[in-house]
């Protein structure tokens, strides 16, 4: 069973007046099956945790520990980490020019699975996770991310969760720019890895929307660097009604 520790966790990025501390002692653990929402004001640090987990060269640790089943995550590069089944969805993903949808998706599963997947059944299995995703099939000759739509953007985003199977994935703002229907597919989309139970998920947000449709075992509230406090769904209520001024008083959030 895959188990992602997150031990006092610092982290710094390079700013104009020298380094500055975005992570101030982040505690979590996230085992396989489990959805923990991590929701929080905005600057809080919440992508600046979700790219440290994978690797970001712009972020430095600066103390604290990260592992995967003991591993120690932190000592690997962006692709052991990928190898290892940690999966970053990025809030801004990034256009790769000239290489399309299809064979981004076969060189990743090339990369993480150790062998190419056979190409009859890998056409068959694209197909079937477009599909189910209400996406259109033309969509795999496109290059990724390139003049993607938000919504395309993340369809694209679970179309690799759902292809590339990791223990853990990371999904940052995944309910962003999205309308109601594409939440809805891209929600069940999330469900339908999860119901697998074989991947831990960290989801993190600043809205409650999409709690509406991924039903989280654990929410976290994330203020000035750190989780200030963890409970149920219910917490996510809470906030729904009370937003996060409660937790951002006596430090600013930016
Ligand atoms: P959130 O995702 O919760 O909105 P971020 O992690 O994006 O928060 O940002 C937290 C803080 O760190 C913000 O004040 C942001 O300006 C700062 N920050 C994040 N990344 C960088 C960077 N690469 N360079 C300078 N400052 C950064
Ligand atoms: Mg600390
Ligand atoms: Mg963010």
């Amino acid at each position: 069973m895959a188990t992602l520790e997150i031990r006092d966790l610092h982290v710094s990025v390079e700013a104009e007046n020298g380094p500055r501390e975005i992570l101030r002692g982040v505690d979590l653990t996230v085992k396989q099956g489990e959805t923990h929402a991590i929701m929080g004001p905005n600057g809080s640090g919440k992508s600046t945790l979700a790219y440290s987990l994978a690797g970001h060269p712009k972020y430095t640790v600066t103390g604290g520990s990260v592992t995967l089943d003991g591993e120690d995550v932190l000592a690997m590069s962006v692709d052991e980490r990928a190898r290892a089944g940690v999966f970053l969805a990025m809030q801004y993903p990034v256009e790769v020019p000239g290489v399309s949808v299809s064979n981004f998706l076969r060189t990743a599963a090339t990369a993480i699975r150790g062998e190419a997947p056979k190409l009859r059944t890998w056409v068959k299995e694209v197909k079937e996770a477009m599909a189910a995703l209400q996406m259109d099939p033309a969509f795999a000759e496109r290059n990724v991310n390139e003049g993607f739509s938000g919504g395309e953007k993340k369809r694209h985003e679970i179309l690799q969760l759902e292809l590339l199977k990791p223990r853990i994935a990371i999904l940052d703002e995944t309910d962003s720019g999205l309308d109601v229907d594409a939440l809805r597919v891209v929600s069940e989309g999330i469900n339908r890895v999860r119901e697998g139970g074989e991947v831990g998920t960290l989801l993190v947000t600043h809205y409650t929307r999409i709690l509406r449709y991924i039903k989280p075992d654990y929410v976290h509230v994330f203020a000035n660097g750190r989780i200030v406090e963890s409970g149920g769904a219910e917490l996510a209520d809470k906030l729904e009604d009370e937003g996060y001024e409660a937790y951002v008083k006596g430090g600013a959030s930016e």
